[in-house]
């Protein structure tokens, strides 16, 4: 790739409080595929000669664990708005070109990244920006009047400029702005536009901020002997013969468990609870389900599905037992549980009345 012709330094921004996010702690801290929002943006400038991080005065600690000083990062204390943390941050800038960014936007692509640092080295400043592509209407008291929406555009950053004239325009021009180009702008330097891109939104809404969903799948099969029990779903049915196993054999449960792990990126049953352990000897599934209920305590459970594949007993009359059992373990309710049945048509070890096998798809959100 390309390297540029000029020294660039990056101002990503993250000491804004993000009320309106509604998340109880500063937005840009939210984790979305597995990593914090504004450490996907500043990634997106790693190009760059160096790179300033804003954060808020308390949360200092936090900003400077994620980006250490020996990762070539600088952690600077914003202030109380955005041009007052730009005014802090600035100073620490000793490239010649400073690229600006909301830390909240960390869908940038790098290549905007560079045609914005590669218009401010041709023409001093570059604000990328998108046309409006909505009808644009004035407020005239209670009534609206339309506007000319080809004039309008909508601005994004990063925002890209000249180090020494954005320095010379803030230490001109006092007070806070929405923008970086605003000030720049009001302090007589032109403002070059380019192009921006529809995905590089800022979070803002708690809408923007999705919880993420996940499906995993479980899939057990015990043999069927005589002398023991037979346990489905916690729910005890009636049978000559039971499911053999260390714990109670519950292979339904075992399947069920199995799925939430798995949604949850955690290791199987196999993993967590040992055949070997005499703690869980002859335990009942149901115990080892609230163990696993309180290893995904951080998800939300949505819905589960299983089905039991059994050619004897015939399940049909014990199902809702079972949902019931299942759905009052799992905190859900029964609508959310389903449970179906069938034969194997006589095939293979369960259509053999050798073994019950289960299987089960839990859908989860974190
Ligand atoms: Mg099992």
């Amino acid at each position: 790739m390309k390297s540029f012709s000029k020294t660039v330094c990056a101002i990503i921004l993250g000491a804004g409080k993000g009320a309106r996010a509604a998340l109880g702690y500063n937005k840009v801290l939210f984790r979305d595929n597995d990593q914090s929002v504004i450490k996907t943006a500043t990634d997106k400038f790693s190009f760059c000669d160096k790179i300033i991080i804003v954060c808020p005065e308390d949360e200092k600690a936090t900003f400077d664990a994620l980006f250490p000083v020996n990762k070539g990062f600088t952690v600077v204390c914003g202030g109380n708005t955005r041009s007052e943390s730009v005014r802090l941050a600035l100073p620490y800038c000793d490239c010649e070109i400073v690229a600006i960014h909301d830390g909240a936007r960390p869908y940038v692509s790098e290549s905007l990244v560079r045609a914005c640092i590669e218009d401010a080295i041709e023409y001093g400043s570059s604000v990328p920006c998108i046309k409006a592509n909505v009808a644009i209407k004035e407020t005239c008291g209670d009534t609206a009047k339309s506007v000319d929406r080809s004039k309008i555009l909508f601005v994004q950053t990063p925002q890209v400029f000249n180090t020494e004239k954005i320095k010379a325009a803030y230490s001109s021009i006092p007070g806070d702005y929405a923008d970086d180009s605003e000030i720049f702008e009001k302090a007589g330097y032109p403002v070059h536009v380019t192009p921006g891109e529809a995905s590089n939104v800022k979070l803002t809404n708690p809408e923007d901020f999705k919880l993420k969903q996940r499906i995993g799948s479980g899939y057990d099969v015990h043999r069927l002997v005589e002398n023991r029990k037979l346990i489905l779903g916690g729910v005890e049915i009636p049978f000559e013969k039971g499911l053999l196993g260390h714990s109670d054999a519950d292979v339904l449960t075992h399947a069920v468990m199995d799925a939430l792990l798995s949604a949850a990126g955690l290791p199987d049953i196999g993993v967590l609870f040992p055949d070997n352990d005499p703690e869980t000897e002859n335990i009942s599934s149901m115990i080892l389900l609230s163990r696993v209920l309180e290893k995904i305590k951080h998800v939300r459970i949505i819905n589960l599905s299983a089905v039991i594949m059994a050619q004897k007993p015939k399940l049909a009359g014990f199902i809702h037992s079972i949902r019931e059992s299942l759905s009052s373990a799992l905190g859900l309710p029964v609508d959310c549980v389903n449970v179906s049945a069938t034969t194997t048509e006589g095939l293979g070890i369960v259509g053999e009345c050798k073994g019950i096998a289960a299987s089960a798809t839990a859908l989860i959100e974190i």
